[in-house]
């Protein structure tokens, strides 16, 4: 799938959300305006002809909160792209805020061919959603949710963690509530503190501690299990890298990895492996060899960044050696009493 992405700013949301600043996230600070959004989409169009489906996405603030001339400016310079009206666009998706849902909004969002929205829930948790300044209730979320459904849009439902006034346990009541929703996917966004937000000033102040990096990963991990149970799929793990989010740039603190999902992944295929390990009930494994065989999508993942996985399952278990291979139906399984096989 390809997405053109068309980044609308704050402007329209009239929240402060504690840890947003979308003037940087959405790494402008004025409003596309027609040949803005004229010159983006023809910039992809070379490259829509290679893929399957081509969608257009309105993302940074909350579409359906912007002063409904410029929503219907947006949305009638991309109709001539729209596969409907002989363009390359297949639909168009968006992200809001859930109190900017009702039935007249979305009549209106299907009329202009948007197929795809996402909420930004963030959580379910009532003391997290006013600690963080939402200005929107889970309830909100639920009905929004429903409504999105019951008229037919693909829904997405986007949450963080790691917010004011959440733990561990706050975090997953969130995700198993969002399960109950039945969204066709989720994101899920670890709180980071962007600088010149007032999540920014309280970290600053010692009113704010964002979660370590290694302890985001642990609770993504279990939350991504809870939605793989729920057959939930979780499209985005942490936010994505760019020019004005990064580490030395625009992140004061918490856990920002620029993979972030890999990183939820490879711990994911550790525990795995270890688990397989276990499962051989083997007394000794300094003298061993250990193979791991794997699906070549999964190959990196196994690995982990910097051979992490390696360096763990060798000062866990002390083998002498680990490989990771790529598994295939005709494989020839290395076989001696030294040589322990996992498959994946
Ligand atoms: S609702 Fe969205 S755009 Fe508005 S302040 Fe909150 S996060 Fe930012």
């Amino acid at each position: 799938m390809l997405i053109i992405p068309i980044f609308v700013p704050h402007a329209g949301c009239p929240h402060d959300c504690c840890f947003c600043n979308q003037k940087i996230i959405s790494g402008q600070t004025s409003m596309p305006t027609e040949d803005d959004i004229v010159e983006t989409i023809e910039r992809f169009k070379t490259a829509a002809t290679r893929y399957d489906d081509v969608q257009l996405a309105f993302y940074g603030g909350s579409f359906t909160a912007i002063e409904i001339d410029l929503q219907l400016m947006f949305l009638k310079t991309v109709q001539p792209y729209l596969k409907s009206n002989g363009g390359f666009v297949d639909k168009l998706r968006l992200s809001t805020r859930p109190d900017c849902i009702d039935v007249e909004i979305l009549e209106r969002m299907h009329k202009f061919g948007v197929g795809v929205i996402e909420l930004g829930a963030q959580s379910m948790d009532a003391a997290v959603l006013l600690a963080s300044g939402r200005g929107h209730t889970a309830e909100d979320t639920i009905k929004a949710s429903s409504l999105i459904k019951e008229k037919g849009f693909e829904l997405g439902i986007q949450t963080m963690t790691g917010l004011p006034m959440a733990d561990y346990a706050s975090d997953v009541e969130t995700a198993r509530r969002v399960c109950e929703i039945k969204p066709d996917f989720v994101r899920i966004y670890p709180t980071v503190v962007v600088k010149g937000t007032a999540l920014h000033r309280n970290y600053l102040a010692g009113r704010y501690s964002p979660q370590k990096l290694e302890e985001a990963v642990e609770l993504c991990l279990e939350l991504s299990e809870i939605y793989d149970a729920a057959n939930i799929p979780v499209i985005r793990m942490g936010l994505q890298s760019s020019d004005n989010i990064s580490e030395d740039g625009e992140i004061a603190a918490g856990p920002y990895h620029a993979a972030f999902g890999q990183l939820v992944k490879s711990k994911q295929m550790y525990i795995e492996v270890c688990r397989k390990i276990e499962s051989l009930e083997i007394q000794e494994y300094n003298d061993k060899f250990l193979y791991v065989y794997v699906d070549a999508e999964r190959l990196s993942d196994c690995i982990g960044q910097k051979r992490e996985n390696i360096r763990r399952l060798t000062e866990q278990y002390g083998f002498r050696r680990i490989f990771v291979k790529e598994k295939r139906s005709d494989i020839e399984k290395e076989k001696n009493d030294k040589i322990i096989s996992v498959m994946l």
